[in-house]
């Protein structure tokens, strides 16, 4: 049994869906499917939240659009009229219930986390039930079944839930005990769990990959696909290198740290828990479903050159904390981390020398996090500031730390091109090594990158 993580991107319209129901009548007997939403089905959702508490008015717009896109893909599925009444009657209590969540917000004037979580979470409602009847209209037995009724338990922390992986693969055992069925078609919604108080939880944007990967853990799947419109993952982002090459076998953590860095593949947590698992991860373009597409296992294979991909995110920031002897006096990064916590922020790493401690945040926290520090009492540190317009660029592979001269090859690569590295980061990973450029050299930082590792 395959566990299968379909997501938005395939899931554009009624054609691309079209395409991807038949592709599952074709091969997805006995196999799991995890879904996402419709494309941008999710961040209607969200922005909903902000405009139900602007306006009541806004409601059923929010609403309106929501069923507009949704029919226009059941038009598509589903030829034959009664069924498409049917699946659209049952759909509308579905819009019923969210309206009444958004009138709660614009009545209590307030969106809880809780309200906010169980609202993002009705994109994929809804794809599971459109898909399982489109299947079942072709003849195709399908059904779907909610995260909270086979009991896929969080740990109850809205907008970034993690599972419990040994309440979760229990429920799910005694679940399929009774229900699985090799014959059929399972969809079950992704991104969101339930914690032990009955909470609906988001596992984070784009979570539904780790939704997946707790579902193909929990149920001991032969491997986890994830079905993509793209690919794999790319020796460079596209975008930048239009003649980069796919990655055929990547190690899990060659996948995290691609994933972390932003390659928009996985969902960075995807890789936990079928690594603990031993389960591979395959990356299949559902265009060319019999390509190769990348392969994610414990082992990978080792290329000459070591480096597998070049990867960066502009989503960074720094805030610099200047004091004298922070290399020898004890508490002051324990009081800026726990402020920064308090205040909800995530830090993505820090480096430190002996004046200075530097920390990477999300550009969308620096302000916060700056203002949060700026508060603590009384001040252990001499000056700090901020600096946004930089990007962190990775070369990714496994064991690079080990093999000389590819550290010296990168910088020098980056140096010939004239760009100033910012900050380097080496040596917390096995498969990485990250610095940080100004945002405007990152295009000459990328392109000089790939072409001494990629362009023999
Ligand atoms: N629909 C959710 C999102 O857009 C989860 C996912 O697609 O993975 O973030
Ligand atoms: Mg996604």
């Amino acid at each position: 049994m395959k566990v299968i993580k379909i997501g938005g991107g395939c899931l554009k319209d009624g054609q691309a869906a079209n395409a991807i129901i038949e592709l599952i009548a074709k091969r997805g007997k006995g196999d799991i499917f995890v879904l996402s939403a419709f494309y941008g089905v999710t961040d209607i959702l969200i922005s909903g939240i902000a405009t139900a508490l602007e306006s009541e008015a806004n409601i059923p717009l929010t609403i309106n659009d929501l069923r507009t896109r949704h029919n226009h893909i059941i038009k598509v599925l589903i030829r034959e009229d009664t069924q498409k009444k049917q699946l659209s009657k049952g759909l509308g209590d579905v819009y019923k219930k969210l309206e009444r969540y958004y009138y709660g917000i614009n009545f209590t004037r307030e969106a809880t986390p809780r309200m906010q979580d169980m609202i993002a979470t009705f994109g994929e409602r809804i794809s599971a039930v459109i898909l399982s009847k489109a299947l079942a209209a072709r003849g195709v037995d399908a059904s779907y079944v909610l995260p909270e009724e086979l009991g896929m338990v969080s740990d109850g922390k809205f907008t970034d839930a993690s599972a419990d992986m040994d309440k979760t693969r229990k429920n799910l055992e005694s679940w399929m005990a009774d229900n699985y069925n090799s014959q059929s078609v399972l969809f079950i919604p992704g991104f969101y769990g339930v914690s032990e108080n009955g909470d609906i939880t988001t596992f984070g944007r784009g979570g539904s990959d780790y939704s997946a990967a707790v579902v193909a853990a929990a149920s001991g799947a032969e491997v986890l696909e994830i079905w993509k419109d793209t690919q794999g993952f790319m020796t460079a982002d596209p975008d930048n290198i239009s003649h980069c090459k796919l990655i055929p076998e990547l190690t899990y953590e060659e996948a995290a740290e691609l994933a972390y860095t932003g390659a928009g593949i996985l969902h960075p947590r995807t890789v936990e828990p079928v690594r603990k698992a031993g389960i591979n991860i395959a990356i299949k373009n559902t265009f060319h479903p019999d390509a190769r597409g990348s392969l994610i296992t414990q082992t990978g294979i080792t290329t000459p050159n070591i480096v597998k991909s070049v990867s960066y995110t502009t989503d960074v920031a720094v805030l610099k904390i200047h004091a004298s002897g922070v290399g020898a006096r004890y508490g002051i990064l324990s009081q800026i981390t726990e402020s920064l916590a308090k205040a909800g922020i995530n830090i993505k790493s820090v480096v430190t020398s002996q004046t200075c401690i530097s920390l990477l945040l999300s550009r969308k926290d620096i302000e916060k996090g700056y203002a949060s520090i700026e508060k603590i009492e009384p001040s252990p540190y001499r000056k700090a500031s901020v600096i946004t317009d930089v990007a962190l660029v990775s070369i990714v592979g496994e064991g690079l730390h080990l093999h000389r001269g590819i550290a010296a090859k990168c910088f020098t690569a980056v140096s010939n091109a004239n760009v100033n590295i910012e900050m380097i980061s080496f040596g917390t990973s096995n498969a990485a090594l990250y610095f940080l450029v100004q945002e405007r050299s990152l295009d000459r930082t990328i392109h000089a990158l790939h072409s001494i590792f990629f362009d023999d």
